[in-house]
């Protein structure tokens, strides 16, 4: 039959197209049912890819203007951000990335169905719109993903009051820009603005930005945001958001309980993600929901035999599941091999990295300080700056530090936090040694080279045994 599979996966995201490729290495039979028009889904098309370029565009515009500091002499022009350029490359960016894993597909001899997905019964996928026709599978992913998410009270119109998804193809750059929420999403776009030269004012809910770190993190993106001219207004509630032809109002409560008001150009509402399930059909098929996201055990199967899910669109039951790219695509390999009746292992969400490409940037694993003392660890801690190390003060990049949390009694490592420059790159280090299980001391005798970023790991390690040799 040739729309008859081995496995049928839906959505072909980070989640979705790993598992198709990983199971065609194993020797299945795979088709990805994908309604996009090109494959790669959120993290491709609207996420990862589009805002880390424009946080480069940003960089190279800070390099521009810091030119007198380099030495390199530019023509009297004030720099200045072209949009059109900066959209087109961006646009090229993910158009490359994006035909890759159309490569990737017919290399692994995968068949991408253009369409949209409905489960049809056991082991029946109807595609309901695009390429009508029913595939029958003997396996079935689900790896539909997530799309954004307002606040009750907030509508967003795509125009004025916007989402991630407008907010990567601004044409101009808005004058105002007020962003609802600090989570990675929320402050990433703050820094790309602000660079580009908007006035920029975060609103966040919780007491503090990037609520989910260690609050020495949060504590110093406050700081360089407020150096930055990005208006930070922490503990505080947005009650309305209106839009109008010249800009948006919003209402917020303070955290006196005072009411305050602020307009700007636009609203993005950067506030999280919710499970994309609408048409599916998962309900009907018998599958468990919670709260909307697709109930799975810890190696990704659903309720109903043979049928799993993966990446942004499920829950775990307990905890928070991350919804990040790379989770999803380790989430997809697990689940292939398994399919693939090899033996595998659940994933430890402890050890997950979280990155944040703001600037400074942000990279973590494991504990927080604040969590380490809740568990009920005797914990010690260590940091060490940037900012005297040999290597960024050659970058011009001396913000922030590297914290490490540990236990006092095994002297075992339990979180990594790190603010400042290549953060997102250093944190695969510290991922490591919490896999491995390290100790403080075995990471004190790894050498870091020198001149380098990393050496800010080893002597935050050494810090942690109150012996800095640079501090
Ligand atoms: C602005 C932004 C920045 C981000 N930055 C990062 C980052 O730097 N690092 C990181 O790790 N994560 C980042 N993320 C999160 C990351 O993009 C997601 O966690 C990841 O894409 C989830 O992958 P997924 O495969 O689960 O789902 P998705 O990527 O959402 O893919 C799901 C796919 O399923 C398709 N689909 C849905 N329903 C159907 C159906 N019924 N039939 C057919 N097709 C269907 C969709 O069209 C989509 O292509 C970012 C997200 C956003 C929004």
């Amino acid at each position: 039959m040739p729309n008859s599979y081995d496995v049928v996966i839906i959505g072909a995201g980070t989640g979705g197209y790993v598992a198709a490729i990983r199971c065609a290495q194993l020797g299945k039979k795979v088709a990805v049912v994908e309604k996009q028009k090109a494959l790669g889904g959120t993290c491709l098309i609207w996420g990862c890819i589009p805002t880390k370029a424009l946080l480069e565009h940003a960089h190279a515009l800070k390099v521009i203007r810091d030119a007198k500091e380099w030495g390199v002499t530019l023509p009297p022009a004030t720099p200045a951000i072209d949009m059109n350029q900066v959209q087109s490359r961006k646009d090229r960016i993910v158009t490359g990335l994006t035909k890759g894993v159309e490569f990737l597909f017919k290399k692994n001899k995968i068949d991408w169905i253009k369409g949209t997905a409905r489960l049809a019964g056991k082991g029946k996928v109807d595609i309901v719109e695009g390429e009508k026709q029913t595939l029958e599978a003997k396996e079935i992913v689900i790896a539909t993903g997530s799309s954004a998410r307002s606040v009750p009270g907030i509508e967003i119109d795509h125009t004025r009051i916007i989402t991630s998804d407008e907010a990567i193809g601004l044409k101009e750059v808005p004058k105002t820009l007020a962003i609802l929420g600090s989570g990675a999403v929320g402050v990433e776009f703050a820094s790309i603005y602000r660079r580009f030269g908007s006035e920029v004012t975060i609103i966040e809910l919780l007491p503090r930005l990037v609520p989910i770190e260690d609050e020495a993190i949060s504590a110093e993106l406050e700081k360089s945001f407020k150096k930055q001219g990005i208006k930070s207004l922490t503990g505080t509630k947005v009650t309305k958001a209106a839009a109008g032809d010249n800009g948006v109002d919003i209402e917020a409560q303070t955290p006196d309980g005072k009411t305050q008001k602020l307009t700007a150009d636009l609203l993005l509402v950067a506030t999280g993600r919710g499970p994309v399930t609408t048409g599916l059909g998962a309900e009907q098929a018998g599958i468990t929901m919670e709260k909307g996201y697709i109930k799975v055990d810890d190696l990704y199967r659903t309720s109903v035999p043979n049928v799993s899910a993966i990446g942004d669109v499920i829950t775990l039951g307990s905890g928070v599941h991350p919804q990040l790219a790379h989770v999803s695509s380790a989430e997809g390999i697990v689940v292939a091999e398994r399919i693939a009746g090899q033996d595998v292992a659940p994933i430890n969400y402890d050890h997950v990295p979280s990155c944040t490409y703001c600037d400074p940037e942000i990279g973590s694993v494991g504990l927080t300080e604040g969590e380490a003392r809740e568990k009920g660890y005797d914990v010690r801690v260590g940091s060490f700056p940037f900012g005297v190390l040999g290597r960024a003060k050659m970058a011009g990049e001396g913000e922030g530090f590297v914290k490490i949390v540990a236990d006092k009694k095994y002297d075992e490592i339990l979180g990594v936090h790190m603010i400042g420059p290549r953060s997102t790159e250093l944190v695969a280090e510290a991922v490591l040694a919490l896999r491995l299980e390290c100790t403080v001391e075995e990471l004190i005798r790894t050498i870091h080279a020198h001149p380098t970023f990393s050496e800010a790991v080893g002597e935050a390690a050494h810090a942690t045994h109150g012996a800095a040799i640079h501090l």
